[in-house]
C-alpha cells in the first residue's frame, strides 16, 4: 500500500468546534495533528452564513471560548461579521494556521482495522490518522425541499447560507420560503429594498423582542483592564439561561407566561387582526427554537409584504405556488430552509469497522455514546454529536464539553501504550442513549404539539440535550474506559487484562 502522511489526529472542520479543538490539542501537547477544511478560509458556519441581517441570538460575551475571551465585543448581539473575525483572529492568537489544510474536503474516511488508523481522502490528497475528530457540525450542509419546477424557474435562486452577493435584490419581487431563525433575520433586511417581498410561512414562529445595543467603550475598557468583570459578565449570562432549562424539560406548563410576551411583542408591531391571526402559533413555546427579533414583525407590516400562510409547494415558470393555492410572480427565490442536521451528508463519508457508513448505522436514529463516539467507530469521535444541542443556551458551552472528553480520550489513549484504538460497547452506547431519551419524553421539544428540526425522520429527538449545561460538562469530564472496547493491531500479543480495567467503577448507567 502506498505510504502517505500520518498525523496522531486528523480534525475536519475549522468552525468553533473544529479550531476549539485545535487549540485544545495543542494545550494538550499534542502538535501533529492537521485540521482539514473544505473551504478556503476558516469560520464554518459563521463564514457561510453571511446573509443580510446575519447576526447571533445568544450574547457575545457567552457566544465566545472560555479560553479567548473578548473584552471588544462591539454589540451585545454580534453580527455575523464580528464572529468570523473573531475566529480568525483564535486561529492567530493560538498559531492553528500550519496545522490547517485549506481546500481540502473530506471525501472519505475509512477505518484500517489492521493498521488501527483512519485513511483519509481528502481533495488535496490521502492521508492517515489515528484519531478523527469530526467538527463539521450540524448546520454546514444546506437543505433544499424537493419543489416540483424549481429547475424551470428563469429567475435566481439561493439559499441563505449560499448568499449571492452579486444579486441585487434593490427593486426586485423575492419569495422568502421558511420562518426559521436565518428567515426573520433576513426578512427585516430585505424588506425597505424590495418592490415586494412574499413570505412563504409552513409555521409561524414565536419570536421575542431582541435587546441588542452597543456595548460602551467604558464597558470596554472594563473588560480589558479588569478581566474578572467580563469573566462574571458571562458567567450572569450562563446563570440565567442554567435556570430556564427547567421549564423546556420538565415544566413546559410554565411556558405559558412566555407565550403572553410573545404575544404582546406580536401585537405592539401587528395591528391586522388577520395577519396576527396568521402569525400566532397553535403549539407550545420553545418547542421550536424561541426566536430573537425586534424588526421582524415591524417588516411583516409593511405593505410591500405578503405573509402566505402555507408552504412552496411548486413553481410554475416564475410562478411560486403555496400548497394552499396562493400565487406569486417573483423575480428571486430565497431558501430559508434551514439544514442537514439530522442526515448530516458527512456521515456517508465514514466507513467504520464492519464496513458500514456512519449513515448506515444512524439511518434508524443518531446514537453516540456522550454525545461523541460510536460503536463500530472506533477512534473516530464527533463534536456537537447527537443530542449535544441547545435549544436556550450557547453552543461554545457544549463544545468546550466536548473538548475535555476529547483531551482525555486523546491523553487516555496515550497511556495505554503502543498502537490502540477505542471502540465504544454497543452496550454503552445504548445504555446513554436510553437515558437521555427517557429524559427527552417530558421535553416541550417532544411534548409541545410541533415538528422542528430537531426531530429525525422517526420523529426522535437526536439532537438537543435534555438536561444543563453542567450536568453535561461532568458527563463528559472524563472518558470511562468502561465503556469502550481496547483494541490491538490484529499482530499484537494479548493485551493482559489490567490494561483494560475502567479508571473508574461507573458506567454508562449512572450516565445521563
Ligand atoms: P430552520 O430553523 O430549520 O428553518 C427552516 C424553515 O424553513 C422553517 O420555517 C420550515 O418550516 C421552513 N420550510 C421548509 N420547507 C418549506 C417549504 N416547502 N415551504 C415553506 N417553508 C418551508 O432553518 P434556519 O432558519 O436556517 O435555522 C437553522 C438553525 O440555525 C437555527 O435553529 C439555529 O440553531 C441556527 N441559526 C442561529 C442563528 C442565531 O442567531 N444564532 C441565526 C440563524 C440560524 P417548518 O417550521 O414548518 O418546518
Amino acid at each position: 500500500m502506498t505510504e502517505h502522511e500520518h498525523v496522531r489526529v486528523a480534525v475536519v472542520g475549522s468552525g468553533f468546534g473544529g479550531l476549539g479543538a485545535a487549540v485544545r490539542l495543542r494545550r494538550e501537547g499534542v502538535t501533529d495533528f492537521v485540521v482539514l477544511e473544505r473551504a478556503d478560509s476558516v469560520g464554518g458556519t459563521w463564514r457561510d452564513n453571511s446573509y443580510p441581517g446575519c447576526a447571533c441570538d445568544v450574547p457575545s460575551h457567552l457566544y465566545s471560548f472560555s479560553f479567548a475571551p473578548n473584552p471588544d465585543w462591539p454589540r451585545t448581539f454580534s453580527g455575523q461579521e464580528h464572529i468570523r473575525d473573531y475566529l480568525e483572529h483564535v486561529a492567530d492568537v493560538f498559531r492553528l494556521r500550519p496545522h490547517l489544510r485549506l481546500n481540502s474536503e473530506v471525501k472519505l474516511m475509512t477505518w484500517d482495522g489492521k493498521r488501527l488508523c483512519w485513511v483519509i481522502e481528502t481533495s488535496s490528497g490521502t492521508l492517515t490518522a489515528d484519531i478523527v475528530v469530526s467538527a463539521t457540525g450540524p448546520l454546514s450542509d444546506p437543505k433544499l425541499p424537493d419543489v416540483p419546477g424549481l429547475d424551470t424557474f428563469p429567475g435566481k435562486v439561493f439559499h441563505s447560507a449560499r448568499w449571492d452577493h452579486d444579486y441585487d435584490p434593490r427593486g426586485k419581487r423575492i419569495a422568502m420560503i421558511g420562518t426559521g431563525a436565518s428567515a426573520i433575520q433576513i426578512v427585516p433586511s430585505l424588506q425597505p429594498d424590495v418592490a415586494r417581498l412574499t413570505l412563504f410561512q409552513r409555521t409561524p414562529p414565536w419570536v421575542m423582542p431582541r435587546v441588542d445595543r452597543a456595548i460602551t467603550g467604558a464597558e470596554r475598557t472594563l473588560h480589558r483592564q479588569l478581566p474578572f468583570t467580563s469573566r462574571a459578565r458571562r458567567g450572569f449570562l450562563w446563570g440565567i439561561r442554567e435556570l430556564q432549562i427547567r421549564a423546556f424539560s420538565t415544566q413546559s406548563n410554565r411556558l405559558g407566561l412566555i407565550e403572553q410576551l410573545a404575544k404582546r411583542n406580536m401585537a405592539r408591531a401587528i395591528k391586522d387582526p388577520d395577519l396576527r391571526a396568521k402569525l400566532t402559533p397553535d403549539y407550545r413555546i420553545g418547542c421550536k427554537r424561541i426566536l430573537l427579533s425586534s424588526t421582524y414583525y415591524p417588516a411583516l407590516a409593511q405593505p410591500n409584504v405578503d405573509v402566505i400562510a402555507s408552504g412552496l409547494s411548486e413553481v410554475r415558470g416564475s410562478t411560486v405556488v403555496a400548497a394552499d393555492g396562493s400565487e406569486a410572480e417573483v423575480d428571486a427565490i430565497v431558501f430559508g430552509t434551514g439544514f442537514h442536521v439530522t442526515d448530516m451528508p458527512i456521515t456517508e463519508r465514514v466507513v467504520g469497522a464492519e464496513g458500514k457508513t456512519l449513515a448506515e448505522v444512524w439511518r434508524s436514529g443518531m446514537k453516540s455514546l456522550r454525545g461523541a463516539t460510536a460503536a463500530g467507530f472506533p477512534n473516530w469521535m464527533t463534536i456537537i454529536g447527537p443530542n449535544t444541542g441547545l435549544g436556550h443556551s450557547s453552543m461554545i458551552l457544549m463544545i468546550e464539553s466536548q473538548l475535555n472528553y476529547m483531551a482525555d480520550y486523546v491523553r487516555q489513549l496515550e497511556t495505554l501504550g503502543g498502537r490502540a484504538a477505542l471502540d465504544a460497547r454497543p452496550g454503552a452506547v445504548d445504555a446513554w442513549t436510553d437515558r437521555v431519551q427517557e429524559r427527552m419524553k417530558r421535553t416541550v421539544w417532544n411534548t409541545g404539539g410541533c415538528t422542528s428540526w430537531y426531530l429525525d425522520g422517526n420523529g426522535d429527538n437526536t439532537t438537543i440535550w435534555p438536561g444543563t449545561t453542567t450536568e453535561f460538562r461532568s458527563a463528559t469530564r472524563r472518558v470511562d474506559l468502561g465503556e469502550y472496547d481496547l483494541l490491538r493491531p490484529p499482530s499484537a500479543p494479548p493485551v493482559p487484562d489490567a490494561a483494560l480495567e475502567p479508571r473508574t467503577k461507573k458506567t454508562a448507567e449512572a450516565g445521563a
